[in-house]
This record gives C-alpha cells, structure tokens and sequence, in this order.
C-alpha cells in the first residue's frame, strides 16, 4: 500500500482564516492512515511536481500561467470560496503531482493500492477556472495522463459534492468513464442524472443525484444495482476515486448521513472496478471534520487492502432508492441511443 502525502508542517497554501479548507486536513488523513488496520503495509512516497507537460493536457497554458502569477503577485480571492497565497502555487503543483507520483509507482509494480493525502482538492476545477476550494483538477491531470499511454481511466468521485470540473474536463473523452455520487441540490449546481456525456462519448458520465438524508445502504445500492454494471460495460484499465469524505454525518458541509464503516463499504466495492491489484489510487477531495476524515481515511485505506476497519457502523435508512430507479431508467434510454 502506497500513501503518497507531503509534510503537513511544510504546506504553504494558506486559505484564509477560519476557511474549512486547511492544513489539518491532510495532518488527520495521515492519522487515520497510521491508525488504520493496515498501517505496518504502508509505503510513504514524497509528492513530486506535476510537469508542464503533464498539466496542460487538462489546463490551458494560459490558465497555467495566470494562476501561477496571480498566486506569486500576492494572491487574493479566485472566487468568494477560493483564497490563494504565494505558495499556494507550488502546493497546487504537488497536490496534482502526488496523484502523478502514485500512478506511477503503481505502474512500475510497487504496490496492491494507493492513497494520496493532499490539498488542495480538485474535483471542482475546471480546465481554466479555479473554483470550490480547487486550483488544479488533481485526478483529471492524472487521468489525462493515463489517457496519453492509451489507457481506460474509471474516475469515481464519492465526494458529496458533484465533480463539475472534472465531468466537464471529460465530457468528449470516450476513454474515461466519470461517476459521481453526491447530494442533490447542493454547490455547484450541476450532477444531475440527465447529464450523461457529450456527442462524442455517449454515455460515459453517470451521475447519481442523491437527496439530503440518503445513508450508506443507499450509496451501496447505487454502486450495486447502477453503477457496476456500466463499470462492467467500459471495461476500465485504471480506477482513481476522488475521495472525498464530506459525505459522512458529521461533516458541516452538506448533509448526507454516511460515516466511516459506510466507506470501507463503498472502497470494498470500487477496488474491484479495477482489472488487477496496483490500479487504484484513491485521492482526498473534501471532507471536512477532521474527526471524520480521520476516520474514513482509516476505513477507506484499510479496505483498499481488503481489510474490514469499521470503527462506525455503516449506515442506514435513509431517502433516496427512488433516485436510483430514475438513474437506471435514464441509463437505459443511454444505452438504447447509443
Ligand atoms: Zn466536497
């Protein structure tokens, strides 16, 4: 098991006072690693530098270099959510790298899974828009990269809020399958069911909108009864996850009623999207209360390794089976277009 983070001490992007958002995120993902069942079987790589060339087949050179000067020149506000400082730049870089650094080290045979504990997240970056706490779009920087050595990328994103930068970063992509599962209504506004892939990769956007409530038997559900068989259909080479953790109860973000034991569940579920052991990384989005993130990140590693860490039961109960039967309807009208 590879965990791929840098020196929480050492980060240098500073969002702002009070901004949920923050160091100690990745400080608690690291513990929830060193607690997890699996601990001894942990391999720490140092983040490396996402290249210029590896960048810019998500982001324009052009949003490339404004970012970087807008960050160096003293940084401010990129949106009413989104703060930077000078060294956000180089945090932004090492976070995109990370997810770089494990793909290739999976690649090269030196581990059954990974997980990277980085910031800031990704999801909501558009190729030339910082937006919802994200700079660069960390999984679609490797995705695309992937992509270039002619692989098939499944990204799942359980992040509680929908991944619009990276569904969008895609859209055209026959060779990624995006699958998001996230509250519905909730920022940014897009992930609903309909949105299913541009004219030239019908069907390879799966959203599954869920109500506020929804519980881990819910989540479960969707990833058994909707999303396996598409994952089946595409046949993926590679499976990143946007793993974000906001989805869990107690995170002050949104309100879905996941916790810990929910995403040993879903983790148990994803690993075996992937075609072999060593192709998949997970890789920290949100989440928020760092009790829960520790949590979850100890559940979630500790299940990339096929080891059952519930230190909270999963959870049940809750809104949402209705979803699923539109989500599989509106599938099936996908699938009998193309
Ligand atoms: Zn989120």
């Amino acid at each position: 098991m590879l965990l791929v983070a840098g020196d929480p001490e050492l980060d240098r992007h500073d969002s702002g006072a009070g901004h949920p958002e923050r160091a100690a995120r990745v400080r608690s993902a690291l513990r929830g690693v060193r607690e997890s069942l699996v601990a001894d079987a942990v391999t720490q790589l140092e983040p490396r530098r996402a290249t210029d060339e590896e960048l810019t087949r998500v982001h324009p050179r052009r949003y490339l270099d404004a970012l970087r000067a807008f960050c160096l020149s003293g940084g401010g506000d990129l949106d009413p959510d989104t703060t930077v400082v000078p060294g956000s730049w180089d945090t932004a870089l090492l976070a995109a790298g990370a997810v770089l650094a494990a793909v290739d080290a999976l690649g090269a045979g030196s581990g059954e899974a990974a997980f990277v504990a980085a910031r800031p997240p990704g999801h909501h970056a558009l190729a030339d828009r910082a937006m919802g706490f994200c700079l660069l779009n960390n999984v679609a920087v490797a995705a695309a990269s992937l992509v270039g050595r002619g692989e098939r990328v499944l990204v799942v994103d359980w992040d509680v809020h929908h991944g619009n930068g990276t569904q969008d970063i895609f859209w055209n992509e026959p060779a990624v399958l995006y699958v998001s599962t996230h509250q519905w209504p909730l920022y940014p506004g897009t992930g609903r069911m309909e949105e299913t892939g541009g004219p030239k990769a019908p069907g390879t956007t799966l959203n599954v909108p869920l109500p506020p409530g929804a519980t881990g038997d819910v989540l479960l559900a969707a990833f058994d009864e909707v999303v396996a068989p598409v994952v089946e259909r595409f046949s993926p080479t590679w499976v990143l996850v946007s793993a974000g953790f906001d989805a869990h109860r107690a995170d002050p973000q949104a309100g879905l009623e996941l916790t810990s034991g929910d995403f040993a569940a879903l983790t148990e579920r994803v690993r075996h999207y992937a075609p072999a052991p060593g192709r998949v990384v997970a890789v920290l989005e949100g989440g928020y209360d760092l009790d829960a993130l520790r949590l979850s990140v100890s559940a979630t590693v500790s299940a990339l390794l096929g080891e059952r860490d519930a230190p909270e039961a999963p959870s049940s109960g809750g809104p949402g089976r209705d979803v699923l039967a539109a989500v599989r309807r509106a599938r099936a009208r996908v699938e009998a277009d193309g």
